[in-house]
């Protein structure tokens, strides 16, 4: 039998994840990427157990891990430096930090390897339901699977009607690597918040440690890059000393907050995964976890079964419940960080101190990180060290 094509817009990671999948599947998988070239900036990323399991399936898992630093525990203080939430971690429960970087590029190696036809400087521009997926240079891909990987701001999910809401919320973040100091804490991730300002300090590599400074997004100076160090250790006094060694420019990278909601992840046999499909405020760190993790499962649905609309919506009925559950919970937290009046700040610290010694809140916080992803077999975890 003839292998079954699909057409992929974006080659971010959700693009990658779907392709690599696919092609260990038997289907014959061509990406499109409107950039140059495939390039990742300077930042790290949270990978958790759904994540890092997806990974084990795409056989990715050693390449981006190699150099990550294994996180104990997850802090969050307030501006009087009190902890008001503490995540530990487990080897079974685990939170890897690898450089974007490194992730990106053990998808992409994956990718080359089983055959996956990359074309840069290649722009989709929409898609028809029947399964085309139209190009900015006139050209009509037929396939037997379209998906929209494109991002938050999809073109192709805008041209099936797909998109809901766009939600650009009030907050903005930039991400950089800085330099490790023989006096950084090597496993904890710190949250300072100040009001509706914060500072997150992530153990990374060996040589450099992964900031995000958020801020509201109005705010001017906040956006400046190199960042306004003045600026940032008035609003952060607590992290002065992490500030003054913030003074990268290269690479690093400032990113509105947006949450994507969507009337339906697909049209026919177009799908949409990814940022695409539900971008989400990055607190949890989740969003490219619930992307591999769906993507795992649309893949094996797919593939077992010869309709593919039906499929699909099948599949965004499993999915979907557990993404729109993780998307709520970033969203409200979101909204604790920036919202909160200045009046009401000592409220949220004993609310928030409060909420996290429930069991309620233990399981809404990690549901997403525990879910099995699709296909996954325990002999695809990597040997203890
Ligand atoms: C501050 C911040 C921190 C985050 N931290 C984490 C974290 O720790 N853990 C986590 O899981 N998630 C995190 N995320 C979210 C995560 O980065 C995203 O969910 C993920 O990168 C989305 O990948 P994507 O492939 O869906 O989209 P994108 O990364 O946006 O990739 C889309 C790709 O499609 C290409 N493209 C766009 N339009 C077209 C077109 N018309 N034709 C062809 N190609 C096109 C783009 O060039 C790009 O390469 C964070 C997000 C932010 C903002």
């Amino acid at each position: 039998m003839a292998r079954r094509t699909v057409e992929i817009a974006g080659a971010g990671l959700a693009g990658l994840s779907i392709a690599v999948r696919l092609a260990q599947l038997g289907w014959h998988v061509r990406m499109h990427e409107r950039g140059k070239d495939l390039r990742m900036f300077g930042a790290g990323i949270w990978l958790w157990e759904n994540g890092l399991k997806s990974l084990q399936i795409l056989g990715a898992y050693e390449q981006t891990v190699k150099r990550a630093k294994t996180i104990k525990e997850w802090r969050v203080a307030d501006g009087a430096g009190n902890i008001l939430m503490a995540r530990h971690c487990t080897p079974d429960d685990k939170l890897l930090l690898p450089p974007r970087a490194d992730l990106y590029q053990a998808l992409i190696d994956r990718a080359v390897e089983l055959g996956v036809d990359i074309e840069t400087s290649s722009v989709a521009v929409g898609a028809r339901p029947e399964g085309v997926l139209i190009m900015e240079d006139g050209r009509e891909l037929k396939a037997d699977l379209v998906i929209a990987a494109d991002g938050a701001y999809s073109r192709v999910r805008e041209s099936c009607y797909c998109t809901s809401s766009i939600d650009y919320g009030s907050e903005a973040g930039i991400r950089m690597l800085i330099d490790w100091n023989p006096s950084d804490p090597e496993d904890i991730c710190t949250e300072y918040w100040q009001g509706p300002w914060r500072l997150l300090f992530n153990p990374c590599t060996d040589s450099h440690n992964y900031i995000f400074l958020s801020a509201p997004v109005l705010d001017e100076r906040s956006r400046q890059m190199p960042i306004d160090r003045d600026l940032w250790a008035k609003m952060l006094p607590h992290a002065k000393d992490l500030i003054d060694r913030c003074t990268a420019a290269e690479g690093a990278r400032w990113d509105r907050i947006v949450n994507v909601r969507c009337h339906r992840w697909s049209e026919g046999k177009v799908a949409v995964i990814g940022d695409a499909a539900h971008a989400m405020p990055p607190n949890l760190g989740q969003a490219a976890n619930m992307a591999f993790t769906n993507a795992m499962s649309l893949a094996l649905t797919v593939t077992e079964s010869q309709d593919v609309p039906d499929a699909l919506t099948r599949w965004e009925k499993k999915q979907r419940p557990l993404t729109d559950h993780v998307q709520w919970f970033s969203y409200i937290y979101g909204l604790l960080v920036a919202k909160t009046p200045a009046s009401m700040l000592p409220l949220r610290s004993d609310l928030v101190r409060g909420m996290a010694k429930t069991e309620w809140f233990e399981w809404a916080l990690n549901r997403g990180a525990r879910t099995v992803p699709d296909g996954y077999e325990p002999s695809m975890a990597p040997a203890r060290s």
